[in-house]
């Protein structure tokens, strides 16, 4: 039988280490809000800002909420982006995506100050990261590390694969595996031979977001599976990426969906909060 990796635990052990070192800042003056900005109002990005807005109520760190209509310019949510940017108070400024079709994402990551993009997409962050320098870490895959070093799991050395290759997830895993001494292999919608790619890993990293697409077929026996993907299945229950059932009794450790990477996104995303705070960034 698997381990199983408890999202949920790991996720709140660091909420309470960042609830200590908050109010440590606290004590000394140093305090911030997190500015979390939403477009329009798509359920599921609803349900992501309260969580962050929640998490940020436990940490003890304010949260400003701007809840824009998705008829908003992009114009008018630079404007606000740069207003923030020049507030003191502000240190973390978060744009909840997607965006509505008629605003270039690009372009508002970019207007985001390095110093306060906690979401770690500013090119800035990201060249830091690719490079080794200092820098907000995106949130997932930074979560991702966390889940395997604090269950113990050894990276260096390992192969790990990786399944999918967006800004958010696949691209910046796979840098942060390498900074963990992994040896890397990316795969994606043009892989040829995906099945037998991913039967080499010793640890099998799935953000392809489709529905319980890795079966047993894509495993090796003793792998370590994380599952990045969230879905709903045909009964409305949350799934992921890999059959979880079919796939847990072959390998040595697997995230559930519920409750493995998801929590840790937002557990990050209070880290990096923290640090911009303490002004580490
Ligand atoms: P995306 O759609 O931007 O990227 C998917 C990637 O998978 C692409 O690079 C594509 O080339 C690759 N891919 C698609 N089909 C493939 C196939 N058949 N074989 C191999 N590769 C294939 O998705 P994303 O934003 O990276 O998210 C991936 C999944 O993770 C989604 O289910 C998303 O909901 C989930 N997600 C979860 C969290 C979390 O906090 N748990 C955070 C972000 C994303």
């Amino acid at each position: 039988m698997a381990y199983i990796i408890d999202g949920k635990k790991i996720s709140q052990e660091i909420k309470d280490e960042l609830k200590v070192q908050a109010e440590a800042l606290r004590s000394k003056g140093m305090v911030g809000a997190l500015a979390v900005i939403q477009v329009g109002d798509d359920p599921a990005s609803s349900v992501y800002v309260r969580n962050k807005k929640n998490a940020c109520a436990y940490i003890g760190i304010e949260s400003l909420s701007y809840e824009l209509k998705s008829s908003t310019t992009q114009q008018e949510l630079l404007d606000l982006i740069r207003k923030l940017n020049g507030d003191d108070c502000v240190k973390g400024i978060l744009v909840q995506l997607p965006l509505p079709e008629h605003i270039d994402e690009n372009a508002v990551i970019q207007a985001i100050s390095p110093q306060k993009d906690v979401d770690g997409f500013h090119p800035e962050n990201v060249g830091a990261m690719v490079i080794g320098q200092e820098g907000f870490l995106p949130c997932t895959p930074a979560g991702i590390i966390q889940l395997l070093k604090r269950s113990k799991i050894e990276i260096a050395g390992k192969h790990c694969v990786i399944i999918g290759r967006s800004n958010i997830v696949g691209k910046p895993m796979a840098l942060l595996m390498l900074r963990e001494h992994a040896t890397v292999t990316v795969t994606h919608s043009k892989t040829r031979n995906l099945k037998e790619v991913c039967k080499e890993a010793d640890i099998l990293i799935a953000a392809l977001g489709k529905p319980q697409f890795i079966t047993a077929d894509y495993v090796k026996e003793g792998a370590v599976v994380i599952d990045v993907g969230i879905h709903r299945d045909a009964q409305n229950k949350l799934c992921g990426d890999v059959k979880f059932d079919e796939v847990e009794p072959l390998v040595s450790a697997i995230t559930p969906v519920p409750g493995g990477v998801g929590p840790m996104t937002i557990a990050m995303l209070m880290h990096n909060c923290v640090e911009s705070i303490a002004g580490k960034e």
